[in-house]
């Protein structure tokens, strides 16, 4: 069987101990399992402009493949048309295209720009020089009106020039394939990888899975409920759950799996080592 292909992706520290740490320390432990490339999110309000621009940079500086992530936010096309020329001037060629989330705080009075819409644009001002991939959610997008029109969202971002899709973490196995399969009805070809967010913290992970649509089933939460501030058996589980999880996908010809590393090396490590890749 063909080896799956691995992603990992960052977000860029606040501080410059956890930049540093980042390049010198989990970059170099990830980067010997071997990935096709890392991945560093921005802040839709353009937050992390400055932040993601200097991670990109110095991982790619270091050989590496990278794809910074990137949104409208509520910026013009001037200053996104600079951003893509800047990513090309310093070697990069991949890209996640999102419409993004207002960071908390920002408030929602800003327009939004769907993600096709970002993806044409990226196609009109720089061709084919970037490898383009965007979200897409085996549970459905929070805001969807509805299944159908998610998969249809999907199919218009990969109309107008994407080449991949990466999902939102799921911890339901047969969301992702029936998923798939109902996109492949829908005439979508390019791979759809699978985001897999390995457990750390259960508390904060649920918080979030309440926000982003993504659900943690209910012999998980029980299960994890169960260990209270047992932290060392709260990291077992996790690690066992996500494991058979990741192996139930490659053994059934999941094209490959893009982990949420949360900035570190553990435990995605010890996860694609039990897999034995
Ligand atoms: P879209 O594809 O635009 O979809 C958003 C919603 O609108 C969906 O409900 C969709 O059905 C609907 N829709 C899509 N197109 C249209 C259209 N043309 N007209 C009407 N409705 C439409 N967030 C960040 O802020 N920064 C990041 O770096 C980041 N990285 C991510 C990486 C991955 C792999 C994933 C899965 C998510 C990431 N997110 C990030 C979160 C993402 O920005 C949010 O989920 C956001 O709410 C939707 O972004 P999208 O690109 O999927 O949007």
């Amino acid at each position: 069987m063909a080896k799956p292909h691995i992603s990992f992706e960052y977000f860029p520290p606040k501080t410059a101990a956890g930049k540093e740490k980042l390049l010198n320390e989990t970059t170099p432990a990830l980067n010997a399992l071997g990935p096709e490339f890392f991945s560093v999110t921005y802040g839709a309000g353009g937050t992390t402009r400055d932040t993601t621009l200097g991670i990109v940079s110095a991982i790619r500086d270091a050989g590496i493949d990278v794809a910074p992530h990137l949104s409208f936010g509520g910026d013009d096309e001037n200053t996104v048309a600079e951003l893509l020329e800047t990513y090309k001037s310093r070697g990069i060629n991949r890209l996640v295209g999102l419409r993004g989330d207002m960071p908390s705080g920002m408030g929602a009075a800003m327009q939004l720009v769907h993600a096709n819409d970002l993806v044409r644009f990226i196609r009109e001002r720089t061709g084919d020089h970037f490898h383009i991939a965007v979200a897409a959610y085996p549970e459905i997008h929070p805001e969807s009106r509805s299944y159908a029109s998610d998969i249809e969202f999907l199919k218009k971002k990969m109309d107008a020039g994407a080449n991949s899709a990466i999902t939102q973490y799921f911890y339901n196995v047969e969301a992702y394939f029936y998923y798939l399969d109902q996109c492949q009805a829908a005439g979508i070809d390019q791979p759809i990888y699978a985001g897999i967010m390995p457990i750390t913290n259960y508390e904060n992970l649920a918080r979030f899975s309440r926000n982003c649509g993504a659900e943690i089933p209910r012999w998980i939460c029980k299960r994890m409920e169960s260990y209270g501030d047992d932290q060392e058996s709260v990291r077992q589980f996790g690690l066992e759950v996500v494991t058979q999880l990741c192996q139930t996908l490659i053994d059934s010809g999941c094209p490959g799996i893009h982990f949420y590393t949360m900035n570190q090396v553990e435990p995605t490590r010890t996860i694609y080592n039990n897999l034995g890749l």
